[in-house]
């Protein structure tokens, strides 16, 4: 384990990943699966998640670019890796080296990219835009027009081709037109040796079973987490796999009126105990916390004053003993709470988890 010499840390379970991994396999045992280790694996390590999830039955990897999948391979991963976002023309070559599958979502790339002087062949999975309106093709002409080159292409070979669902966790009926639409996109498509046509991502593969795709990727949903529960209720259980946790590093008695944090913007309304727990904005826990609350010893706290830098206070009921643990993220206080009191999602608060957090694996 790498040694660290700060009172915050994230501890990640590995076992959660594999046992999330098997419950998807269990599901679709049919589907290669693309777990997507993006933003370093969601905040979570994304080479610990990557070896672990492979090991348990993952078939591929998906990254947000090249840098992401440089290091995976450069880490010993030999799994197809796909990169879903814009690679750069230059870059290509690279890539091919290295055989990271690029994402082709434009005609004027898909046109410079056939015109390549390559040495080594690229794969590529063509990117559909079937209604979410970010990367990808959207037009039926463009896309067969597209397609024909690549195959035409001698140095590229199609390996898959996908689209992204943009409202798979809270609008089915748009959903729904979008997975007509991309059927419709692909429709006139010779797709014979095109290894993976996919769409699910985590909240499509909860809810709904296609016959024709035969790739699934899962991104929250290898960490534990479903994308929202009222929306998609599942009849199997899915482990969290990350819990933030903190020491108080001082605590102090304060007297009714006084003062906690910068701008002076919470007052004691008695004399009140208060803790100092080192982790702040720096660290991705955002000031946007302020007035939500932390676990200690089984007991919701505050947190009072604006989170500053580095460290925030909070309003213990009693003292407690330097070094208690302060639990941010974890029992009794899942990342979905987190995220709906800040009002946003589990994405962005796992996501936010700086470098500077270390992590713990178990
Ligand atoms: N596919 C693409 C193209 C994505 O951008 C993402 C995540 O943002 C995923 C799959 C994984 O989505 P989720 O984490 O909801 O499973």
């Amino acid at each position: 384990m790498q040694e660290f010499y700060r009172d915050t840390w994230a501890e990640i379970d590995l076992d959660a990943i594999a046992y999330n991994v098997k419950q998807i396999k269990r599901i679709h045992p049919t589907k290669s699966l693309f777990v997507v280790v993006k933003a370093n694996g969601y905040g979570h390590g994304d080479v610990e998640v990557s070896k672990v999830a492979i090991e348990a039955g993952a078939n591929c990897l998906a990254v947000s670019g090249l840098d992401e999948a440089l290091r995976l391979r450069q880490s010993g991963i030999e799994v197809p890796i796909l990169v879903l976002g814009m690679t750069r023309l230059k870059d290509v070559p690279l890539a091919a080296r290295h055989n990271i599958s690029l994402t082709a979502h434009d005609k004027m790339w898909i046109n410079q990219l056939v015109q390549l002087p390559l040495k080594e062949k690229i794969k590529v999975h063509l990117k559909v835009d079937s209604g979410m309106h970010r990367l990808g093709l959207m037009d039926s002409d463009q896309v067969k027009e597209c397609y024909e080159d690549l195959c035409r292409a001698s140095m590229v070979e199609i390996e898959g081709i996908f689209t992204h669902m943009a409202t798979a966790d809270c609008d089915s009926e748009y959903l729904d037109y979008q997975i007509r639409q991309f059927r419709h996109l692909i429709k006139e498509l010779d797709l014979t040796g095109v290894k993976y046509v996919h769409l699910e991502n985590t909240a499509t593969l909860l809810q709904k079973e296609f016959q024709f795709d035969h790739g699934i990727r899962l991104g929250l949903g290898l960490y534990g987490i479903n994308p929202d529960e009222d929306f998609i209720p599942i009849s199997f259980d899915l482990k969290p796999a990350l819990k933030l946790f903190s020491n108080v590093v001082q605590v102090k008695k304060i007297k009714k009126g006084d003062k906690v944090g910068y701008g002076a913007t919470y007052e004691a309304s008695e004399d009140e105990w208060i803790g100092v727990v080192p982790i702040g904005y720096a660290d991705g826990w955002i000031r946007l916390h302020q007035g939500r609350n932390v676990i200690v010893n089984g007991v919701e706290c505050e947190i009072v004053g604006r989170v500053c830098m580095d460290q925030m206070m909070i309003r213990l009921p009693n003292p407690i003993p330097m070094g208690t643990v302060v639990t941010l993220i974890g029992e009794g206080m899942p990342v979905e709470r987190v995220a709906r009191e800040i009002g946003t999602i589990s994405y962005e608060i796992l996501c936010l988890i700086s470098d500077r957090v270390p992590r713990v694996y178990k």
